[in-house]
């Protein structure tokens, strides 16, 4: 039996249209899209849909810290001093804080129209545990980020996360990062568990992480890319400090996206998240290759890294996504137009993140969507025949969007618009959202609480 909607008004992949009806089968596909469709019987929704948002990198645990970390720790504090803090947070990290800490944040994603996530994911092991970890240790940190994505009803591309060294040229992590650290065959065994039939949902994908080059030696690299050769998605910290860029170069001769397009195949299964540091020759490879780039803009802001050239990106036709990452901020619209900003701060003009096709917002909008998509390894990111029914629905009735015309309504939400904008938000065609309440919010809120209580217990936060 099929649920069908019909929309005051919707954006395809040709633009607006009005009274929209979109069938979605019970497993939760769109199997179909009608326009301007008065005849057929479907429930009335009024407001404007819009393809749900995919947030591309997250590291859910790293949401207990935001905020906690804006004192200046000393003259040089930065991404290496942030990161201390980050490693403090997460050894206090168990499978129920995780699960507590990520199902919030999910949902609060949702709030805000992400209706996936990529969670790049690198803890694996509680953080109190001595020693080696075990593969249960590992599958139990996976799971409950799995039941947490499942809780809140966000779609998840898992991504197991290989870590083994500290820096480039092969050193040994350090007693912090233990807990991320396993072998290659450790590693590859977590990915065949986690895609075990039993596992297997439309809400969920399992994808594959690199660290970074830093803490993935070459051999590593090789030997698990030479493993995934079925299509799964590839996501890489790439250049998000210069340091780690003239580190690089020392050891390899090379910048790390220089390095990395000269020795995998990358291909538009990648996403080379942080890409701040790139050249342009670097870009036009990254873009040659259909690559994506994960940007994670207020993230890179809140760690000083620096401002990525987004317009040198599109110039050379290359494809980018966003990620909240280490979220101080759940906000799809305010990623988006930090992009815009960083571009006319830099340039000292307005709208330079257009086409002549589309306007800023809408751009921005429909392109990380598509290319959002493609790095999540599902099919979302679209209102289309065969796409999973992720929609997001705009309240096109509040004061903020009064008086505008169907072709202005996504400028003025990325522009002007709050998270408030989203009114309902569908997911795998189960309504997760309406009139902006998430159906679990009350109960994940007090997991969340019990679970910061937990980790924070001998400290004031
Ligand atoms: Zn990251």
């Amino acid at each position: 039996m099929q649920s069908r909607y019909r929309f005051t008004c919707a954006w395809l992949a040709d633009g607006w249209h009005r009274n929209v009806v979109i069938s979605v089968d019970p497993g939760g596909d769109i199997v179909d899209v009608s326009a301007d469709d008065t005849v057929t019987a479907a429930r009335m929704i009024n407001g404007a849909a819009i393809a749900g948002m995919p947030n591309i990198h997250s590291h859910a645990f790293q949401r207990a810290m935001a905020g906690l970390v804006e004192q200046r720790g000393g003259k040089d504090d930065s991404f290496w001093t942030w990161r201390e803090t980050m490693y403090d947070v997460a050894s206090r990290i168990t499978p129920d804080c995780l699960n507590g800490v990520a199902a919030q944040l999910y949902a609060d994603m949702v709030k805000a129209g992400y209706t996936s996530v990529c969670e790049f994911h690198y803890l694996h092991s509680p953080g109190d545990a001595s020693g080696a970890h075990s593969h249960e240790q590992r599958l139990a940190m996976s799971q409950a980020l799995v039941d947490a994505a499942s809780t809140a009803g966000i779609g998840l591309t898992l991504l197991p996360t290989l870590y083994q060294t500290s820096d480039f040229g092969g050193a040994p992590p350090t007693e912090r990062q233990r807990q991320f650290a396993m072998e290659t065959r450790e590693y590859l065994d977590l990915l065949d568990a986690l895609r075990q039939p039993s596992q297997r949902s439309a809400q969920l994908e399992v994808g594959v992480a690199l660290h970074s080059l830093r803490a993935v030696p070459p051999e590593s690299l090789r030997a698990v890319l030479d493993s995934q050769r079925n299509g799964q998605a590839i996501h890489i910290h790439i250049a998000e400090q210069e340091r780690e860029v003239q580190a690089c170069l020392e050891r390899t001769g090379k910048r790390p996206i220089e390095w990395l397009l000269d020795n995998a195949s990358v291909d538009r299964r990648w996403c080379l998240i942080h890409a701040t540091h790139a050249t342009a020759a670097e870009l036009q490879g990254i873009a040659a290759a259909g690559a994506v780039v994960g940007l994670c803009p207020t993230t890179e802001a809140n760690l000083g890294d620096g401002i990525f050239p987004m317009e040198t990106l599109l110039e050379a036709g290359g494809a980018f996504a966003i990620g909240s990452d280490s979220h101080i901020s759940l906000s799809p619209i305010e990623e988006l137009r930090w992009l815009e900003y960083q571009a006319r701060l830099v340039r000292r003009q307005r709208s330079v993140l257009t086409d002549g096709n589309l306007s800023g917002g809408a751009l921005l909008w429909q392109k990380a969507c598509t290319a959002g998509a493609r790095v999540s390894g599902r099919p979302i990111g679209e209102l289309a025949a065969g796409k999973r029914a992720d929609v997001v629905v705009l309240d096109i009735n509040s004061p903020l969007f009064a008086a505008r015309s169907d072709s202005s309504i996504i400028d003025t939400f990325v522009f002007s618009g709050t998270n408030e904008s989203v009114r309902d938000v569908m997911v795998g065609g189960r309504w997760l959202v309406q009139d902006r309440r998430h159906f679990a919010e009350t109960a994940v809120a007090a997991g969340y609480k019990r679970a910061l209580q937990k980790m924070f217990k001998r400290d004031r936060l």
